[in-house]
Parts: C-alpha cells; structure tokens; sequence
C-alpha cells in the first residue's frame, strides 16, 4: 500500500498525463482538497469547468456536479472518482414530477438550484446556485409565477430577501435540515459575540438567528474580512478545512459536529489516482437531454433573463 505522498504524486503526476483538471467540492475531505487543482462552491465550481481547458476533468464532488461539468463540456471527458455519489436533496426532485407539477402552474418561470439531475433541469428555465440565487430571483419577470426546485428552505430564504413570490418544492438537503434554533443559542452561550454564518439551505427558523447567509465559497470570502477571531460555521464540516488553512488566526466552531454529508465523504485519495489510472467513471449525458439542461445553467452562467 502506498502513502499519501506516493499517491499525491502519482495523482499530479496522471493528472498531467491526461492533462486533467481536479476540481473539488469545499466539503469534500481535506486530503482531496489539498490534491485538487481547484476547491469552490458549485457555482465556482460549474464557472472553473465551462472555462477548462484541460481534456479531463475530474470532478471530486456528488453526481449533479460532475453532470453539470459534463453539460457544460461535452467533448471533455468527466470522471467522477466514485460512481455513486448521491445528493439527497437533488433525489427529491424528479423530472416526471416536475412536469407534472408545471401543468398546474402554465406559465409560470421554474428555477432550479444548481442541486439537480440533468433531468431536472431540462425542465426547467434558469439554474442558480445559493451564490446568485438572491441576486437573479430579484431580477425575473415581474409579471411571471415562479417554481422554485428542489430546496424550499433555500426558496423560501429567496422569497424573504428579494419579496417575490415562489412556488416551492418540498425538498431539503438533510444536514442543513438538521442545524436548529437551539444549537445556535447554544453556541451563542458558548461563544459570547462569535458571529454566526449559516448556508441558507437550513431552515427558515435557524437561518432567522444568523448574522449571515452565505454559500460555502461566500463564507470563505467573508471570514477572511471579519476582524472576530471565533466565528460558529453552520454548514457542512469539509468547509473548515479550508477556513483553518487560510486563516491561521482565526477559530472556526462548527455549529454541529455532526454537519457531514456522507456523500461527500465518498473520494479518497485512493479513488482519484484510480479515476485517472482507468479513467473511470465517465459521466454522460444524452445529447438531446444534455442541451436541453444546458440552457438554465447558460442563462445563469450569463445572467440572461430574457425568456
Ligand atoms: S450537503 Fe446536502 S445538498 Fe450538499 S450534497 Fe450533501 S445532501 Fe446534497
């Protein structure tokens, strides 16, 4: 068995090879972000592969990730190092359903998070990610429902922020779910006058005691400005490696210890440096299918809202 500095080297080494990209996800595990050529938040993420040029990208992240690179770069081959990752949230939402759904609503404009299959979003007229979600939501037709797809809490969060109306999915990501009230209070007693950040995918009642709602890459950015040298972190536990890494000074207190998406824990070392070995597992997306999903995330990527 070899360690993993072995196998850091012999991952740049294929990588070059190939001449691949590594991206991966601010919650994937810490040794897989330190070998990755690129770690973001999925809107980051999607922008860093549109603009590859590399012939291989491996996207170290769950399998809507690695689809929308694949949507984005069709003739560019996408491994994914693991050939289950799932999101849970984007399992909520199905595209049989949500054709269904939008018969009740004609008209209306349907938004998806960027946590969705393929499927999804072919149904659907603008992606968005929790980085831009305020942002192109406050921007839609005035006159125009709005469904928004999967996660009502990140909807919700949406409609408090910009005033707009939506039409929410039931869907959520089930660990941002389980951040509640009481361990926010909790953590204020324990750390008197530590900000608190929360990704908006927790609930409407935990997010209302935040001192921000932020993406993981928006958190990254913010912590480095704030001049608290504690800040309670409300999101996925990959996120304070980086946190840590980039800000020496600084402590970062998770609001739960038991934030980690097991989806996400998925690639290991071991997983990378066999993806590019035998370039496995290849992502592909049915053209037909493909261009259809690719025109929400284009309209996001360059903030058209011309429908
Ligand atoms: S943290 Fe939640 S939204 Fe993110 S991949 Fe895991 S289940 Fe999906």
């Amino acid at each position: 068995m070899i360690g993993p500095v072995e196998l850091s080297a012999k991952i740049r080494r294929l990588a070059a090879e190939r001449n691949a990209l590594i991206l991966a996800h601010n919650y994937e595990l810490g040794e897989v972000q330190e070998i990755a050529d690129f770690c973001g938040d999925s809107l980051e993420l999607s922008v860093k592969a549109a603009a590859a040029e590399a012939d291989v990208l491996v996207f170290c992240g769950v399998r809507f990730m690695a689809e929308t690179a694949k949507i984005l770069s069709p003739g560019k081959t996408v491994l994914l190092p693991v050939p289950e990752a799932p999101c849970e949230m984007a399992d909520m939402a199905a595209a049989a359903d949500l054709a269904e759904f939008k018969k009740k609503h004609p008209g209306a404009l349907v938004v998806c998070y960027v946590n969705t299959t393929a499927a999804v979003k072919a149904e659907c007229d603008l992606c968005v990610t929790s980085g831009n979600a305020l942002e192109l939501v406050a921007a839609l037709p005035r006159d125009r429902e709005i469904i928004f797809v999967p996660d009502r809490n990140l909807g919700a969060y949406c409609a408090k922020k910009t005033g707009r109306k939506l039409i929410l999915w039931d869907g959520c990501c089930p660990v941002h779910q389980r951040l509640t009230p009481a361990m926010v209070e909790r953590r204020r007693r324990e750390f008197p006058g530590a900000p608190v950040l929360l990704h908006p995918e927790a609930s409407p009642e935990t997010l209302a005691l935040a001192d921000a709602a932020l993406s993981t890459g928006g958190m990254l950015r913010e912590v480095k400005k704030m001049d608290a040298d504690t800040i309670i972190v409300g999101t996925e536990l990959g996120i304070l490696h980086r946190m840590e890494l980039e800000n020496p000074g600084k402590r970062f207190i998770p609001l739960s210890s038991q934030a980690i998406c097991p989806h996400m824990k998925l690639i290991r070392l071991e997983d990378v440096a066999e993806s590019l070995e035998k370039m496995r597992y290849r992502i592909e997306v049915p053209e037909e299918l493909r261009r259809r999903a690719e025109l929400p995330i284009r309209r996001m990527l360059e903030k058209n809202l011309n429908f």
